[in-house]
């Protein structure tokens, strides 16, 4: 290979790859930066990193075929033929495809490197809580009720409240035991350590949670919230109206390709399901989200039922 037809490769592998990278990495960068948002805000002014990445690629490539173009005016020679067309064919792979998958790779590290420290989550998995951890949590939060109760004073009107929740759960955390209505009884487990927090919350706060506050639609352990916001539950149906805590109404404000099941919490069974399929929530949510009063009858309702279905 001459001294021209190397460079004709070399040209050729260019223009063949350096597009393709471009077009590649300039897809995924905007939904790469919207992964480090956590909370809503305004665009700001100002070079974003991946209009940085972008453009030294972008010059990159201006660069590379200045180079190409001053070689075919000096060599006196047609730079289009011969090796130029291999390379057009090997730039593709090599400096298109391959070095995409490169810069890829080191930008999902990036991001999860900047978002750890942070203290953010950098990708959302579907949340998932197994068997083992609910139980850990019921545990904690059982322990953590019974000892606020026996410190809060004479009783109040929270006080009743959050004995009501710890009676309910506790019994629901046993009843699961015993019922089979899922495999592993997950839902008993999750609506006891969600009455649990309810009464921490009311304890904590002085006051009972009024009826018409309702749990995060998404994760009712994310807490009572009085603010509803539209949202996608089905991609055919029109937005309705649903509680959502601070961090899910961001996350769905924020990211225009936000799909709430991938933000709602799955429990564990003969496969993940979303937790309102599971006893005691399923029947409980009427298209407005579940209040704690409401959780509290459903559970009781669903304990008789266990009760009666035992004997
Ligand atoms: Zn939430």
């Amino acid at each position: 290979m001459d001294e021209v037809e190397s460079y004709r490769d070399m040209a050729g592998l260019a223009v063949g790859g350096f597009p393709l990278l471009i077009a590649l990495v300039g897809s995924g960068l905007p939904a790469w930066r919207r992964g480090f948002y956590t909370t809503y805000r305004k665009r700001r002014g100002g070079l974003a990193p991946y209009r940085a990445i972008l453009l030294a690629l972008l010059a990159g490539a201006l660069l590379t075929s200045w180079f190409a173009y001053d070689l075919h005016r000096s060599e006196g020679v047609s730079l289009f033929a011969g090796d130029f067309w291999g390379g057009l064919r090997e730039g593709t792979v090599i400096v298109g495809v391959v070095p995409s998958g490169i810069v890829g790779i080191v930008l999902v590290a990036v991001r999860a490197l900047i978002m750890k420290s942070r203290g953010a989550v950098a990708y959302n998995a579907r949340p998932y809580l197994s068997f083992g951890r609910l139980e850990r949590m019921w545990r904690a939060e059982q322990a953590a009720l019974t000892g606020e109760l026996a410190d809060s004073g004479p009783s109040s009107p929270a006080g009743a409240q959050a004995r009501a929740c710890l009676d309910v759960a506790t019994r629901l955390y046993e009843t699961k035991r015993a019922e089979h209505g899922d495999p592993l009884g997950a839902g008993h487990v999750l609506a006891a350590i969600v009455l649990a927090r309810a009464g921490r919350t009311a304890l904590n706060s002085g006051a009972p949670i009024p009826e018409e506050l309702r749990f995060c639609a998404l994760n009712p352990l994310h807490g009572v919230t009085a603010d509803t916001y539209p949202l996608f539950l089905k991609r055919t149906e029109p937005a309705s109206l649903r509680p959502l805590c601070a961090s899910c109404r961001d996350r769905s404000m924020v990211d225009p390709d936000f799909d709430p099941w991938d933000r709602t919490l799955q429990l564990p069974g003969s496969f993940p399901q979303l937790y309102s399929g599971y006893e005691p929530f399923v029947g409980l949510d009427h298209g407005d989200g579940i209040g704690v009063d409401a959780l509290l009858r459903g559970s009781e309702e669903r304990l008789d039922l266990c009760a009666r279905t035992r004997r």
